[in-house]
């Protein structure tokens, strides 16, 4: 390689430092942001709230039917309004509140989530199986809110007249393990599959599914933060399967 090789080579990997740099800064002023507006707006909020309720219990009936129906809206926004701000909030918490990975036996780890959705599990007859798991390189509490959010939407969007049937399980790639988790539910249509993971998008009104559209949002960043990918593959109608990867806990880079 001749010398005016290495010089442009030089350039060029100082040049992508850079950007990586500003990446991560700007990454990290992001976070920052998402984390002071949530956290600084919900002073105001409860303001809001307390007097709103207070205006409705003091002054309720008294007003005319309509100022009772206008407090009602404002006490229900307040209400959705401090939801929202909560999971933004959570949100920003998986960068900043993330504790070091260290070896995780995902086994155990899925018996505590289940143990923890015993009752969603119970109320819809669904039945949650796995195949035997590895050990990964994780944050514990985050890969356990993963496998939840996702087991938990498994039987939240199930098919009507059809019990849940959940199944997780794990195949290897080099230094990483993919997971699966897939369920029989409604299934989503592929031209959602990007938007479904974005910050409060949802394809389904309140009335029909409660929910503010954050889970799958946490579930990505999560998985990013632990270097790993995650997607959907679905049909709609017959069930959708979730992936993502993690680093093999007898891995060392
Ligand atoms: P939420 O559950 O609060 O709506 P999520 O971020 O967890 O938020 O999910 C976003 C959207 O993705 C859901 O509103 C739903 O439309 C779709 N979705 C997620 N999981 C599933 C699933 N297992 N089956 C079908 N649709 C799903």
């Amino acid at each position: 390689m001749g010398w005016q090789d290495i010089t442009e080579r030089k350039g060029a990997e100082k040049h992508l430092k850079e950007l990586v740099d500003n990446l991560a800064r700007s990454n990290r002023e992001l976070e920052q942001f998402a984390y002071v507006a949530s956290h600084d707006l919900q002073e105001p909020l409860r303001t809001v709230s307390s007097f709103s309720q207070l205006l409705a219990r003091r002054y309720g009936g008294q007003l005319g039917q309509d100022a009772d129906e206008f407090i009602a809206f404002i006490v229900g926004g307040a209400a959705r309004m401090q939801t929202l701000i909560n999971d933004l909030l959570a949100f920003s918490r998986v960068g900043t509140r993330g504790k070091a990975l260290a070896p995780v036996d995902a086994n155990d780890l899925l018996k505590l989530v289940i143990a923890n959705l015993e009752a969603a599990i119970a109320d819809n007859h669904a039945e949650v199986t796995s195949d035997p798991l590895p050990q990964v390189m994780a944050d514990k509490t985050q890969l356990a809110q993963v496998l939840q959010n996702l087991i938990g939407n498994a039987i939240k969007f199930r098919q009507a007249g059809r019990p849940p049937r959940i199944h997780i399980a794990a195949a290897r790639n080099k230094h990483e393990w993919e997971f699966s988790v897939r369920d029989n539910g409604i299934g989503i249509d592929p031209q959602y599959f990007d938007r479904i993971f974005v910050i409060f998008q949802r394809l389904h009104g309140l009335d029909k599914y409660p929910g503010t559209g954050i889970g799958l949002a946490i579930c990505k960043k999560i998985v990013e933060r632990h270097g790993g990918r995650m997607r959907v593959e679905s049909t709609p109608d017959q069930g959708s399967t979730f992936f993502f990867t993690l680093p093999a806990a007898d891995y060392s880079p």
